[in-house]
């Protein structure tokens, strides 16, 4: 198995992108519903955009809810989008089950959170990779061409020697080994992109850093572009190339990640890293943002007008609360940008000279 494909490909070509992607749910009707002329939709991911590129990682970063893991069943085409685009090297990609979805599966591949669910209990690791193999028409042509490829996809997982993995099943094996063996199993397509789906949130905290270690190497090697779905702020600093930050829906920050996770501009954003207060920790177990008593996320079946984060915000100004925030540029790093109204010169002057919130604007 190679990857010339890959190799040659120049590192930072776009592969993947979502442009003003948008998910509504609909919400199925009560009896007293049934009487409404109005249907209600959970506003999972609204007007999204996000780009992948070779070489690189993106960390999506969020609290539970606010739409991440919806961001990466989108982009993998499991749902079907309510509006804006998905564009595969520059085309946009409206993919259809059956064979047109395995034709993308090939080239965007996803890795998902809980590797033991992932995995058929009752089949080998020989049986799951084979059975990838041979679906992505990377098997060969003869038993050895087979055994070959199976023993070279999990040397690229680092479990060696192979043989002593091969027939074992899935609950023989660590969580980390399961994962690889996932990760394995993703990379048996020779994907493009990889969109991880918290990859290491269920693995014991000893084991994650390999885990992250080893999508970075395959990063590397492979030239992939890699979606890495986190809600622990500081392993995106650790391993992501650029980070964005989603809350209730929507992207409210983004830049490259030593920038958004060292000079965080948005609130939420400040928020996220209070809650984890040692960033060389990967655990992911700081206090959660509920914890430090801002309230929780709101409905997304009513989202809040203006900001979505002003009921929590406690820069809030009147201008949030019925404006939708744009995307203002920082200035102090290249990319770096925040959709919160204190980075809007005239809003913040039109506010009462004094509040607090015009001083949060200097921060
Ligand atoms: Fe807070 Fe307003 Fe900024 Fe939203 S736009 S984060 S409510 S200051």
């Amino acid at each position: 198995m190679t990857s010339t494909q890959d190799a040659k490909a120049p590192a930072g070509e776009v592969v993947l992108e979502a442009i003003g992607l948008t998910k509504h749910f609909p919400v199925r009707r009560t009896l007293r519903g049934l009487f409404s002329q109005q249907q209600n939709a959970v506003h999972a991911v609204d007007d999204v955009h996000l780009t992948l590129r070779r070489g690189q990682v993106v960390a999506l970063v969020g609290e539970s809810g606010s739409g991440k893991s919806t961001m990466a069943r989108l982009l993998a085409q499991l749902y079907p989008r309510t509006g804006g685009d998905i564009r595969l090297h520059g085309k946009t990609t409206h993919v259809r089950p059956g064979r047109q979805f395995r034709t993308y599966a090939a080239r965007v591949q996803m890795i998902f959170q809980d590797p033991f669910a992932s995995l058929n209990p009752v089949h080998t690791i020989r049986y799951h990779l084979t059975r990838a193999l041979k679906i992505h028409h990377h098997a060969g042509s003869t038993a050895e061409d087979l055994e070959s490829a199976l023993h070279d996809l999990l040397g690229r997982v680092s479990l060696t020697p192979p043989e002593r993995y091969l027939d074992k099943f899935p609950h023989e094996l660590s969580g980390g080994q399961r994962q690889r063996v996932a990760i394995a199993r993703s990379l048996a397509a020779e994907p493009e992109a990889l969109l991880a789906d918290e990859p290491v949130s269920m693995l014991d905290v000893s084991i994650r850093l390999g885990v992250l270690n080893l999508l970075r190497d395959l990063k590397e090697r492979l030239n992939l572009a890699i979606l890495y779905i986190t809600h622990d702020i500081a392993s995106a600093r650790y391993f992501a190339d650029e980070t964005m930050v989603m809350y209730a829906g929507r992207m409210v920050e983004g830049g490259d990640s030593e920038t958004v996770t060292q000079s965080p501009a948005h609130p939420y954003t400040r928020l996220l890293i209070d809650s984890a207060p040692d960033p060389d920790r990967l655990t992911g177990v700081g206090g959660s943002v509920e914890d430090q008593g801002t309230g929780e996320p709101p409905s997304l079946i009513h989202p809040p007008a203006g900001c979505r984060f002003h009921p929590r915000c406690p820069m809030a100004m009147a201008r949030c609360t019925t404006d939708l925030p744009e995307k203002i540029e920082i200035g102090d790093a290249p990319g770096h940008w925040a959709a919160c109204w204190l980075f809007d010169e005239a809003t913040v002057a039109a506010e009462t000279p004094g509040s607090a919130a015009v001083k949060g604007a200097s921060v």
